[in-house]
């Protein structure tokens, strides 16, 4: 399993992430954030958002399994790396649920944005060995190319 130390987003994205799951609201927004990690550092170049088919979507997401499949199959064809998964909380807390924890996958990262304080919150975490999580401080510039 890989360890994280940082992960970065542009601002924009960053943004445009945010006003997407507002719009989504009440109910929680869920779907891939794709880009590159290397070296425990993860960058984020885009994100694709799957269809939330919770029975109870103010508090819980579940993948809509068609849409899931077909934001697969465009980040094959466009060359795109799964590098996490995000969904919202409309309300509550920044931490990940007991339901996060059931429920995942257990690949890259997971990204939740927090949309109880208005300005939409972003916070990133990792999983360990032995299922707990870990925050990944998210890094608030690109890299420096050392070229
Ligand atoms: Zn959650």
């Amino acid at each position: 399993m890989a360890f994280y130390r940082e992960a970065y987003m542009p601002n924009p994205l960053r943004t445009e992430l945010v006003a997407q799951c507002r719009a989504r609201l009440p109910y929680e927004a869920c779907g891939v954030i794709y880009g590159l990690a290397e070296g425990g550092r993860i960058e984020a170049a885009g994100f694709s958002l799957v269809r939330n088919v919770s029975a109870s979507p103010e508090t819980s997401f579940r993948f809509e399994a068609d849409d899931w499949i077909r934001v697969w199959y465009d980040m094959q064809k466009n060359q795109r790396n799964l590098v996490g998964f995000f969904h919202s909380h409309p309300s509550g807390s920044c931490l990940p649920s007991r339901a996060d924890g059931e429920g995942w996958i257990g690949a890259g990262s997971y990204w939740i944005v927090d949309l109880s304080d208005g300005s939409g919150q972003l916070h990133a975490y990792g999983r360990t060995a032995d299922r707990g999580w870990y925050a990944i401080p998210l890094a608030g510039s690109p890299p420096a190319s050392d070229g």
